[in-house]
């Protein structure tokens, strides 16, 4: 269903005469890792190295790739354009190859005039097809380009939809073309618009303002438990598209003027586990948002994002709750 691109892939190592290559793998892929594996060394000959450590995002492609091949082919994610290009590295984006559902022809019946569209990676080549059915049924079409984490028009990340952002003014709604709560989520919270989520494969509509308002409550519940935290640890992430250090130092000193303990703590992987050891009372998480966000439930003290932390210590008013999107 995912298209891998083996033979551009190939392609691309033939040509360049790579003969080690390292591939990177989203875990939803990794099922396919020694089927790559093994394509790939067919047809080009050279070693494949599989990449174990997860992955999530183009946020977190291996760097150090060097230190075990020549190259590195990097699944499942478009390429970060403000993380500049290394003509070593192949961001294969594992596209959904499907059409649009039928239904959507009746689908776009129940959307208003004005509709920005927004999709994930996967679904991005949808995005052509669903404007040319919308505009036949009389709807005033928005796909905007985002900001330079953003590949494509219309590209929504779990922690960037400046696509959206940058047309919420002519639009009365968003329309998403993808599966899961993953990306919708972050076009709910961050466009702050009434947000239609179209999954192209199936041709299920659905409303998510639920499950956005029911973490919305969780969030709510951590500031206040947060605010009466002593300690913190703020967490940083060494990974390439995640490090904000500078906001880290920032809250640090926010929280030290408060007359509160912080102190930095850098990951690799946030997990309850690597936080376990660290006898504080609630902590700061600077690297991907949507690990407060999505998966507070797994870890044992409260865990804010940087605008939940203005809230707690009064930069921020509880009535300008933002999302904390990664903006470049
Ligand atoms: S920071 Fe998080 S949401 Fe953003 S691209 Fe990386 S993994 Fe995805």
């Amino acid at each position: 269903m995912f298209d891998l691109e083996l033979e551009r892939t190939a392609d691309w190592i033939s040509i360049n005469g790579y003969s080690k290559v390292a591939v990177q793998l989203p875990e939803g892929l990794k099922l396919r890792a020694t089927e790559i594996a093994d394509a790939l060394n067919a047809s080009t000959g050279a070693e494949i190295i599989i990449l174990g450590r997860p992955c999530y995002g183009a946020c977190d492609f291996f760097e150090n790739y060097k230190s075990v091949a020549d190259a590195l082919v990097h699944y499942g994610h478009s390429t970060m354009p403000s993380l500049g290009k290394d003509p070593d590295i192949l961001f294969v984006e594992a596209r959904a190859e499907v059409a649009l559902a039928e239904s959507f022809a009746d689908f776009v019946n129940v959307l208003p005039e004005k509709v920005g569209v927004l999709a994930s990676i996967q679904y991005i080549g949808l995005i052509p097809d669903a404007v040319r059915v919308m505009e036949a049924a009389g709807k005033e079409v928005h796909v905007s380009a985002g900001d330079t984490r953003i590949m494509y028009p219309g590209q929504v990340l779990g922690c960037n939809c400046s696509t959206a952002e940058a047309v919420a003014d002519s639009v009365e709604a968003f329309l998403f073309l993808g599966e899961g709560n993953f990306h919708p989520l972050a076009a709910a919270f961050g466009a702050e618009k009434k947000l239609f989520v179209y999954n192209p494969v199936t041709g299920e509509s659905r409303n998510i303002d639920e499950i956005k308002d029911r973490i919305l409550r969780k969030r709510f519940a951590a500031i206040t438990v947060a605010s009466e935290a002593e300690n913190f640890v703020i967490i940083v992430s060494n990974k390439i598209g995640q490090n904000r250090m500078t906001e880290a130092e920032r809250i640090k000193d926010v929280i030290r003027s408060a007359g509160k303990k912080a102190y930095i703590l850098v990951l690799d992987e946030i997990t309850p586990e690597a936080l376990i050891h660290y006898r504080v009372d609630a902590f700061v998480n600077t690297a991907c948002p949507r690990i407060a966000m999505d998966e507070s439930a797994r870890f044992n003290k409260p865990m804010l994002t940087i605008p939940e932390a203005e809230i707690v210590f009064g930069l921020r008013d509880w009535s300008d709750y933002r999302f904390d999107a990664i903006r470049e």
